[in-house]
């Protein structure tokens, strides 16, 4: 299936996403059970969480905080009055026959959050609205796959049952696969920052679904959508919405109708296929969840949680291009994670050196950090922020080159010792004295008379040459533009 680029440029893709979130509490939101991840199936339950008979619901406040945290920092206007709602359906990982969460009066909404979309080359801001955010509870995990009777069982762990989870949905205002991205690294970054969630796709304590339909590029209306799921990567939402666009446009070009369904993502084959039509589409039979009050929200506690807000990734970057002449790109990449944003910070406090902090913790110990293992977080760097302040300092002040700067750099990375341990053990403090230098000047000139009588004839191209012995001399300590100075000197002498 290609449609032609032509054919393509005729059409608009319409996406809205809707994200799951898993709140990052000790316990679940209607019991006191343990949320912990791994442990034996089914030892976190308990009465509540089993869905047995007469077990009644309490709203595990902790929970609500991170919600509100999130629904402020999302820019939304938050209810003072929410309320729990029934949402049934038979599942068997959903012992209740039931989810609680919240319908008609979610806790929050009118959201907004701002993507830089790196479409065309060019950084452009885009608003993208949210419409709603809401709190729910997680069903269990129904397991087909890794015991020896999985061709004819399956097996139910629980644990997962009553964890809590926001909901966070888009208005349909992305316009391609990339702004889809976009919004959702956007999203996660600030997830991140506020330390609600551990935000992990693999892992499903975050999940999208994506929803899409594509339109004549002049239409007021939307098109039929379907909504794509079982997304586990970033890089699979924007396959999967790269193919789901074709195969529509595909659809609507040969004067076929699109049928509003859902359609699961398939990896290995690259493909969206059609799961269940609106025709089979559930009626949840939602009704107020009688064991449950509504949830009140008071002005101080709103305020409070306010006041707690760390400054979050757009401020930041803001803030590091005034406070520290940074570019917008650099600033950009330093913020994408608060604890790179803070090791930067750390750095810059030890060295009073903003730019080139910025350029070794972008460069260098990034590259140092991916070799080293790809996963690793700048919080596991071996190099603390202040040691590697030092080094910027030692190689600005010319006590070291830059060049050997990475040598140390990756030495500090190995062994975890300061530049100045390693730079004395090393004896690799750079040579900048005149008096060293010229000595070391003078015997490469009475050690090559043949060049030296060529520079006397003229031909001064021949310097770079004699600063080239004096650097393979002093195994490349001495201090470059010194040793120009000291051999013009010298040489000038020797005439
Ligand atoms: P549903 O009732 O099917 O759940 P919603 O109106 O609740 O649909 O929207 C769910 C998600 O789908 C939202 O993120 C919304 O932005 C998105 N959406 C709604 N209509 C369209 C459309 N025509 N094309 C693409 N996305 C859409
Ligand atoms: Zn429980
Ligand atoms: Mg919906």
């Amino acid at each position: 299936m290609s449609v032609a680029e032509a054919v393509r440029k005729k059409y608009e893709p319409v996406i809205g996403l809707e994200v799951h979130l898993q709140l990052g509490t000790q316990s679940k939101i209607f019991c006191s059970c343990s949320t912990r991840f791994g442990d034996p199936p089914n030892s976190n339950t308990c009465p509540v969480c089993l869905g047995l008979p007469g077990a009644l619901p309490v709203l595990n406040r902790e929970s609500v905080a991170m919600a509100l945290k999130t629904a402020l920092a999302l820019n939304c206007a938050v209810n003072t009055s929410s309320r729990f709602a029934r949402k049934n359906y038979f599942y068997p990982d959903l012992p209740k026959g039931y989810q609680i969460s919240q319908f008609e009066e979610p806790l929050a909404e009118h959201g907004w959050i701002e993507i830089e979309s790196s479409e065309n080359g060019s950084e452009t801001g885009k608003r993208i609205g949210i419409t709603r955010l809401h709190i729910e509870e997680d069903a269990g995990k129904s397991l087909h796959e890794g015991f020896t009777d999985s061709d004819r069982r399956s097996y139910i762990d629980l644990n997962r049952s009553g964890v809590p989870l926001v909901e966070i949905v888009s208005e349909p205002e992305l316009r391609s696969s990339q702004e889809a991205y976009d919004y959702l690294t956007a999203l996660k970054t600030i997830l991140e920052y506020l330390e609600v969630s551990s935000c992990n796709m693999e892992e499903g304590t975050l999940r999208c679904d994506a929803n899409v339909s594509v339109r004549p590029v002049s239409a007021s209306e939307f098109g039929t959508k379907t909504e794509v799921k079982n997304l586990n990567s970033f890089r699979f939402l924007q396959k999967a919405l790269d193919y789901e666009i074709e195969r529509q446009i595909e659809m609507v070009e040969s004067g076929k109708t699109i049928v509003q369904e859902t359609r699961l993502w398939d990896s290995r084959e690259q493909r969206t296929y059609g799961m269940r039509s609106k025709e089979f589409a559930h009626d949840y039979r939602y009704f107020p969840e009688p064991d449950l009050l509504p949830l009140t929200i008071s002005q101080a506690w709103k305020e409070e949680i306010r006041s707690q807000m760390p400054e979050l990734p757009q401020a930041k970057k803001k803030r590091f291009i005034e406070q520290y002449g940074l570019s917008g790109y650099d600033a950009g990449l330093l913020v994408s994670s608060r604890a790179q944003a803070d090791y930067y910070e750390d750095v810059v406090r030890a060295c009073s050196l903003p730019k080139p902090a910025a350029n070794w913790v972008l460069t260098e110990l990034t590259y140092l950090l991916k070799q080293a293992n790809k996963e690793i977080e700048i919080t596991d760097a071996p190099v603390a922020a202040a040691n590697l302040g030092e080094l910027v300092s030692l190689i600005e002040k010319g006590t070291v080159s830059g060049k050997m700067g990475k040598d140390i750099l990756a030495e500090m990375f190995e062994t975890g010792k300061s530049a100045r341990e390693i730079i004395a053990a090393r004896g690799l403090e750079q040579i900048s004295d005149s008096g060293k230098l010229a000595e070391v000047a003078r015997q490469v000139i009475s050690d090559n008379p043949k060049q030296t009588e060529q520079y006397r004839k003229g031909k001064t191209a021949t310097l770079g040459w004699f600063v080239g012995q004096v650097m393979k001399a002093t195994r490349g300590q001495a201090h470059p533009q010194k040793v120009q100075e000291v051999l013009k000197e010298e040489l000038a002498k020797s005439k």
